[in-house]
């Protein structure tokens, strides 16, 4: 799968509608302390599902909805657009691809793929499908690389499972053992 591009509103620090094009190749992202580069790779996982919200820095799921400063109101929503190409098939052509999750102050989350209202596992499993997602290694955020140097040999091997595209077959796993 390939992120092609973002789009934050109300979003953290993203407090104005902002978009990113994301170029093939290594993206870095550079900028002052507190700019909110942590901010945007959130933003990746949440799109995708991420559902800690610990994981995000925050104690709940609407800390990711702009507080507000001392000249500027919060907002009543946050909303991340993430789109991507899928991977190629046989015949080298893609997909297209757009995720949309917006969580409104007491409303909790909703999400859409390609226009459509969706549940959460259905974005979690596109992604994990593509091997990718909120969990994805390919995702390196700030003290990831000492936690893979530390990790249990449990853990290190889902992140090889997300790696090879095999975890989406433990979320259906999971899924049937539930029903
Ligand atoms: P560093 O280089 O120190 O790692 P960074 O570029 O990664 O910095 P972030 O951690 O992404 O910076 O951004 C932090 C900023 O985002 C802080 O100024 C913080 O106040 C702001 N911020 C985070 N959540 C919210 C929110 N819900 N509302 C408003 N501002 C927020
Ligand atoms: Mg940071």
């Amino acid at each position: 799968m390939r992120i092609r591009r973002l789009k934050l509103s109300g979003f953290k620090s993203f407090v104005e509608p902002a978009e990113l094009r994301i170029e093939p190749g290594l993206t870095g992202v550079v900028g002052p302390n507190g700019c909110g580069k942590s901010n945007l790779l959130e933003a990746i996982r949440w799109v995708m599902g991420e559902s800690s919200p610990k994981s995000m820095r925050g104690g709940g799921m609407e800390d990711v909805i702009f507080a507000g400063t001392a000249g500027r109101p919060p907002r009543a929503f946050a909303e991340v657009v993430l789109q991507a190409d899928t991977a190629p098939r046989e015949d080298g052509t893609r997909e297209e691809l757009e995720v949309v999750r917006r969580i409104e102050r007491g409303a909790g989350s909703a999400y859409r793929i390609n226009g459509r209202d969706v549940r959460a596992k259905d974005v979690a499993l596109t992604f994990a499908d593509a091997a990718t997602g909120a969990h994805s290694p390919a995702l390196v955020s700030q003290g990831r690389i000492a936690a893979v140097i530390a990790a249990k040999p449990a853990e290190r091997r889902a992140m090889l499972e997300e790696a090879a595209g095999i975890a989406g077959l433990h979320v259906r796993r999971k899924d049937a053992e539930q029903k």
